[in-house]
């Protein structure tokens, strides 16, 4: 490897555009480290695989919260990608972006170049919707968006009855206005899932002779020399091996481990760094600090003439059958369902400027991130807080690098005024869920 000038840790969403773009002058020498493996996995590809990569620890860092107090001492479960694409290779494929009033927010609290007029320009290069350009959605970018090319009848049928319900109908919801049910576009192109590998470590990408990807590579720590990040100690195959760069080290680890890298690099909560053996480099005490967990609770319906949802009976498993078939032959059909197909944004009370609620809606009985098989048909409907008032933190559990790091959801006194505020929006969603259109039985 030549005289490196940017090292990125982390090949998942935000580290793949990264290396894409900063290897695009070819007098700038990138190396990108990714914990796991390629992304050869047919379960990534194939968009009904998520079902799989979300329960099991093969592509997936399958952290677990401690137990939280807020929530009766449950654990919650934090799935996150470790391949290429990173959780873009693992996840529900929904295409999403935060609401205007988020992004002019992040402005207003003093960072410039975040307000939505600033970041609506990248969303749109960024993109190629599927469904055209338009003041929202940009065509020839690297990141395919389309409709679902074999919608679930089940997510046409939640849609309806949200509308018979007195919710907007809504096509778009990365348009002019988010509030109202719809269906999700996705991330998929012709039938396969496109995570950000697809979409930016693309084959001529990957063959630029300035950028070096390196697989099965975890960072222990950014090299400091004094308060600079000169480079990355990484280990791959039991070694343990270093990188120098000339210009920056990008920390593209994820929300729970870049902080976790930072604190093994001596960054972070004096107090904290000392308690495990590391000599603080820059103090700093909110790394670590203000973890949003957006808290969800799942309705699960049963509901046994909805054969058409996923399930597990004969019917069912003949149908993922000739689903398999289907997709191997023309990569339509069953399989290219990313489960969440349709959803809502709703807002709890009048006086809330923008939805405070969302909705996911699932063609399959969802219990226990789907790590709890049920038995027969029926749908589940996710009920998210989008602005979550309870504040939790990522630590370090020990100095070791390849230790999970320390993760708090919802300590108690902030999960009571989540639950508080679940109140209204349950009913909502159960109003939608049993209009007579959804489910059938
Ligand atoms: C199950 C699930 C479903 C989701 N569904 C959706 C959805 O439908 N729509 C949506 O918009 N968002 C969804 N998300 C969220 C979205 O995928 C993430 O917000 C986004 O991918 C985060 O990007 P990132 O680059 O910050 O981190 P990631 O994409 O998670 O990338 C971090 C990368 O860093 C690597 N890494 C970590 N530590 C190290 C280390 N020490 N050394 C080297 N490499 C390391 C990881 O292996 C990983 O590849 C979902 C997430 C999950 C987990």
């Amino acid at each position: 490897m030549n005289q490196l000038n940017y090292i990125i840790v982390g090949g998942g969403s935000a580290g793949c555009v990264l290396a894409a773009r900063l290897s695009e002058d070819p007098a700038t020498q990138v190396a990108l480290l990714e914990a796991g493996g390629d992304d050869k996995s047919v379960l990534i590809h194939c968009p009904a695989g998520v079902a799989v990569l979300a329960q099991t620890g093969g592509h997936n860092w399958a952290f677990d919260t401690v137990p939280q107090p807020g929530l009766n001492g449950r654990q919650g479960y934090q799935p996150r990608g470790k391949v290429l694409g990173g959780s873009s290779s693992v996840n529900a494929m929904i295409y999403m972006r935060g609401q205007a009033a988020d992004y002019d927010n992040w402005a207003a609290m003093g960072n410039p170049g975040w307000s939505f007029a600033d970041v609506l320009p990248a969303f749109k290069r960024a993109e190629h919707n599927e469904r055209g350009a338009d003041a929202f959605h940009g065509q020839g970018g690297p990141l395919n968006v389309m409709d679902l090319c074999d919608p679930n009848p089940l997510g046409q049928a939640f849609v309806q009855a949200g509308v018979q319900a007195g919710f907007a109908h809504n096509r778009d919801f990365n348009g002019a206005d988010q509030e109202g049910v719809g269906p999700y576009q996705v991330t998929h192109k012709g039938g396969e899932r496109f995570s950000a590998a697809k979409a930016y470590l693309t084959a001529a990408v990957r063959a630029r002779p300035n950028l070096h990807v390196v697989t099965g590579a975890q960072a222990r720590k950014v090299v400091m020399r004094g308060k600079q990040a000169v480079g990355v100690e990484y280990q791959q195959a039991g070694q343990i091996k270093q990188l120098m760069c000339s210009h920056e080290v990008l920390l593209c680890a994820g929300a729970l481990q870049s902080p976790q890298l930072l604190m093994l690099s001596g960054i972070g909560p004096r107090d904290h760094l000392l308690a495990h053996g590391i000599g603080p480099v820059v103090e700093s005490a909110g790394v670590g600090q203000q973890l949003h967990d957006h808290i969800d609770v799942v309705q699960v319906v049963r509901a046994p003439k909805a054969t058409e949802s996923f399930g597990l009976s004969v019917g069912g498993a003949w149908a993922a059958l000739k689903g398999i078939v289907r997709w191997r032959n023309e990569r339509r059909g069953l399989l290219t369902t990313n489960y969440a197909e349709a959803g809502g944004f709703i807002k709890t009370t009048a006086a809330e400027a923008t939805p405070d609620v969302q909705f996911h809606f699932v063609v399959g009985q969802l219990v226990n991130h789907g790590r709890t098989p049920v038995w027969g048909h029926g749908y589940s409907c996710h009920v998210c807080l989008l602005r979550p008032k309870s504040r939790g933190s990522v630590m370090l559990a020990t100095a070791d690098p390849l230790a999970a790091p320390l993760i708090v959801g919802q300590p108690r006194p902030h999960a009571r005024v989540g639950a508080w505020l679940f109140m209204p929006c349950v009913p909502a969603s159960a109003q939608v869920t049993r209009q007579r259109d959804v489910g059938h039985g």
